[in-house]
């Protein structure tokens, strides 16, 4: 048997942990050293040397993307397909487990996946309906509190109130909760892995079945996992199984999602007689980057200790860019951008990271202005549009009608006469009656509505049966087609004049497409529209059509976990940002910032960008900060600073022609701007200067505007007219 091409090209320790007996084993290194590339040879050399079928095999990585990709990987490592391989994320492997297993994990056959926004909004209608202040009670730190409590594996009635009245107030929204999505098969994410943990301990069988079927367990990203992952992998292994983890205690970022980083050591106790292979030879990044990212790391307490080299090049300085404020660090990064893909290199070699979705916004217009195509992961994705889920609530409604949250996304989009008092009644006979809202429809338009409400009602309903009666025995695209068209959705949004309304009716058609191009899993026994609304609640719009157009990829630092780019911009590295605000004051939020800055670091490969602005408007509002901690901690012999080009500013305006002065680069006095001029600011107002400072394209300057108060303004950018 030839296995060259699995133990080529792999270094002394890799192969070793590759080749390594079939016993526990943890693989615990640093960032680019070869860690997901051991996963994938381990998989091959199990099928093929030790004769492992694949569908013995069970591979947990952290996305569906990283999922597909090693899939290919190992098929041609080996050369063969291997469909039957069980490999995904913890989400959509327990969400597999429990399709199959529907009865065992008491749930309905048609149960349906609820995102965030769902579970959010689920929890709004809760709160409402037990007449709660949600002032007094937010909504959001409740579906936080619901979350974590599951995240740890705990149901209502394991959770000790601690005799504090405010937490056994949280619990029994828990409770209620539990119940609306009990009568509504409603499944939220973090309820997939908690149910897919108790169906295994529960049922003796089935777990016999699944331990002797997976005798290997192989788990990326092993930094990440939280507690009932863990328990679950536990369960799954028995005392036979064999699972091999790999994992990098200096990128654990999920801190604050319930991962805990203490499950490396947790691990060597539960499986005792864990090998442990660390490797830290790095093959993605120069050696100037490695130093920096060595260097950051190393403020962190309580580490593992690893240092990173490579056998590679010393490579170039990393380029520290101060912008003045937000749109001219997009410009830099832009202009950066363009020379990259002139000299020819590919658009999806490079990558712009953030710390916030909300930053990608102003690099979106950039990119757009400058024609550079982009694709954003995460943030607002296609399964998450709105029109999109509009659209999915009508199908949701088709497959199952107690299905709450989808009800009352449609009942009345388009408008039909179905108004929030006939909405209120209806939930509060499903309250009283303990019914769906659909079962309430259906009881209050024959007893309880006047005629007009109770014909909108009526209506309503008699289309949704329409279009199941209508869809019965069409294909999956053409089912998606015919209820889209029956929804009248369209029609709806081409009432949205201009661009907004034609985007979300491309996005309709889009859906359309996504549905022909999907493939059901033959492994899956569900119907394929049951399966497509999963994997539209799952997949969120990472399987979007143009994903391997070459495009420059942006996304946040938290996303890039495990990928590479030959160009990295990591952008707004200011304190308050990046750290993020939250984290500053507490010192294990700090360590897990700075991990985050390392993985971001450690994404590049040959250059490294770093960016920050001295003033941000960013939620709408302005903020002036200082360059991120993290700069600071990268010695100053591996970074270059790259000074703001000259700014063409825009002339300053004045409200007499014979007067008017351009504000070029110079010194507030040099333009008359003097301590109680008066100017006037199209937005705020007559006002008096109170204070300048700054330079060129950074002065500034302190305005007290009669009625909107003092600002800071940049002078550039201001448009102030002098008085
Ligand atoms: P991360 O911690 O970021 O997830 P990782 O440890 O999983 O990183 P990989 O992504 O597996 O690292 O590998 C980093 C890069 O180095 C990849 O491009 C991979 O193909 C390459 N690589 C790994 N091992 C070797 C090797 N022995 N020879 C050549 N290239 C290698
Ligand atoms: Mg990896």
């Amino acid at each position: 048997m030839d296995v060259t091409p699995i133990l080529d090209q792999l270094n002394d320790a890799q192969r070793q942990a590759v080749t390594a007996p079939s016993e526990p084993a943890l693989i615990i290194a640093g960032a680019g050293s070869g860690k997901t590339r051991v996963l994938v040879h381990r998989a091959a050399w199990l099928i093929d040397v030790e004769g492992i079928s694949p569908h013995g095999l069970l591979a947990v990585t952290f996305t569906n993307k990283a999922a597909a990709e090693m899939r290919n990987r190992i098929e041609s490592l080996l050369n063969v397909p291997v469909q039957h391989l069980w490999i995904g994320t913890f989400h959509g492997l327990a969400h597999r487990m429990l399709r199959r297993h529907w009865r065992e994990a008491g749930l309905p056959q048609n149960f349906q996946i609820i995102d965030s926004d769902d579970q959010l909004r689920l929890i709004k209608r809760l709160l409402k309906n037990l007449e709660v202040d949600d002032s007094r009670w937010v909504p959001k730190e409740i579906q936080w509190f619901i979350n974590g409590q599951k995240d740890e594996g705990l149901r209502p009635q394991h959770i000790d109130d601690d005799g504090d009245p405010n937490r056994r107030r949280l619990i029994s929204f828990y409770q209620s909760y539990e119940e609306i999505c009990h009568r509504g098969g409603l499944v939220d994410f973090a309820e997939l892995l908690l149910r897919a943990h108790e169906v295994l301990r529960d049922n003796a069988e089935l777990l016999e079945h699944y331990r002797r079927r997976f005798q290997h367990l192989l788990v990326d990203e092993f930094q990440d996992t939280n507690a009932i992952q863990y328990a679950w992998l536990r369960l799954l292994a028995g005392d036979k199984g064999v699972p091999f983890v790999v994992g990098d205690d200096d990128q654990s970022i999920y801190r604050w999602r319930g991962a805990r980083v203490e499950h490396i050591h947790r691990f060597q106790k539960d499986f005792p007689g864990t090998h442990v292979v660390k490797l830290e030879q790095n093959y993605r990044s120069t050696q100037t980057i490695l130093n920096a990212a060595n260097s950051v790391i190393a403020n962190n307490s309580s580490r593992m200790g690893k240092n990173l080299w490579t056998e590679g090049t010393e490579g170039e300085a990393i380029k520290v860019y101060s912008a003045y404020n937000e749109r001219d660090e997009a410009d830099f990064i832009i202009g950066r951008l363009r020379d990259w893909i002139a000299q020819g290199n590919a658009r999806v070699d490079a990558a712009l990271l953030y710390r916030s979705n909300a930053q990608s916004r102003v690099l979106e217009e950039g990119l757009v202005n400058a024609r550079i195509p982009y694709r954003v992961y995460g943030g607002l994705r296609f399964f998450e549009r709105a029109e999109i889920k509009d659209a999915l609530a009508y199908l949701r409604l088709t497959s199952n009608r107690d299905d709450d949250s989808s009800f009352e996304r449609v009942v009345n989009k388009p408008t039909r006469g179905i108004g929030a008092r006939t909405v209120e009644l209806m939930r509060s006979y499903a309250r009283t009656n303990a019914c769906s809202l659909w079962r309430a429809a259906g009881a209050i338009a024959s007893d309880e509505l006047n005629g007009r409400a109770a014909n909108a009602v009526n209506a309503f309903m008699s289309l949704i049966e329409r279009m199941v009666r209508e869809t019965a025995g069409l294909e999956l695209h053409d089912k998606v087609d015919h209820v889209i068209h029956l929804s009248a959705l369209i029609g709806h949004f081409e009432k949205d004049k201009g661009e907004k309304g034609e985007t979300r009716i491309e996005n309709l058609a889009e859906l359309v497409s996504a549905a022909k191009s999907f493939e059901p899993d033959p492994a899956e026994e569900m119907l394929p529209l049951d399966e497509f609304l999963s994997h539209a609640a799952l997949e969120a719009g990472e399987g979007q059509a143009d994903a391997w157009e070459d495009c420059v990829q942006l996304m946040t630092m938290h996303s890039a976990k495990g990928l590479e780019f030959p160009l990295v911009f990591m952008c707004g590295m200011e304190d308050g940002l990046f750290p993020h605000q939250r984290s500053v004051a507490d010192p294990n939020g700090l360590e897990e910032e700075r991990r985050l800055c390392y993985v971001g670091i450690t994404r590049a490969m040959q250059s490294l960008y770093i960016t920050h602005a001295e003033q941000r408007r960013l939620h709408g509002m302005d903020n002036f900060s200082q360059p991120s901690r993290f700069i600071a901690e990268i010695p100053s012999e591996h970074v270059e600073e790259i000074r703001p080009r000259v700014q063409v500013a825009r002339p300053l305006r004045s409200s007499r022609p014979t007067q008017r002065r351009t504000a070029a680069a110079g010194a507030g006095n040099e333009l008359g701007i003097r301590l109680g001029q008066r100017v006037r600011h199209k937005k705020f107002g007559d006002g008096v200067i109170l204070n300048y400072e700054g330079q060129g394209a950074h002065a500034r300057v302190e305005v007290n505007f009669e009625t909107a108060g003092t600002k800071w303004l940049v002078l550039s950018y201001a448009n102030l007219d002098l008085m």
